[in-house]
């Protein structure tokens, strides 16, 4: 199951990240648009910048995201961490650059995104841990429709086999 998350909680607030860094994990790589800001939110709200910021200390952090540089860069420099811009996400090659920059291993590496086709699915793919979050917001960038179309699919075919179901979460 390719596209199925490892972890499924509501937002990136909900994550149990101690139990990430006990089981080894060292990297988070967050995805950008409806995980850590709405699309057309310039800023990230302080509770967020909280978030990431306590989590500095126990994690590398990378927001990786298939949106231009300029965007992501700014919200990047607002958090201080690091970031991979027009990642082509489902494709390995931003999962790479991370891996190779830092020496993690992959299983030492977390992908959080709000979309199983994007972020799960490549996520998997690669071999990282991944966790799916609700998205933040219903606005999404028009190249993320199709993804949706397919991701309903997916769900559904999920909860018909009573693999997962949008809204219970699981660690
Ligand atoms: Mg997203």
């Amino acid at each position: 199951m390719k596209c199925y998350p490892n972890m499924y909680q509501k937002d990136i607030q909900s994550i149990p990240y101690q139990k990430l860094k006990k089981m080894g994990i060292k990297c988070l790589i967050f995805d950008l648009d409806n995980t850590i800001a709405l699309i057309d939110q310039k800023k990230i709200t302080e509770e967020t910048k909280k978030l990431l910021t306590d989590l500095k200390k126990d994690f590398i952090i990378v927001i990786i995201s298939n949106n231009i540089k300029s965007r992501v860069q700014s919200y990047a420099n607002y958090l201080d961490c690091d970031f991979v811009a027009t990642a082509m996400k489902p494709l390995s090659r931003g999962f790479r650059k991370i891996k190779k920059k830092y020496h993690f291993q992959k299983d030492e590496m977390c992908m959080i995104g709000d979309q199983i086709v994007t972020d799960i699915y490549g996520g998997n793919r690669y071999g990282m841990f991944t966790v799916l979050v609700d998205p933040l917001g219903e606005k999404d960038l028009k190249i993320t429709s199709i993804n949706r179309f397919i991701e309903r699919k997916i769900l559904n075919d999920y909860q018909k086999k009573n693999i997962m179901k949008k809204g219970e979460y699981y660690e």
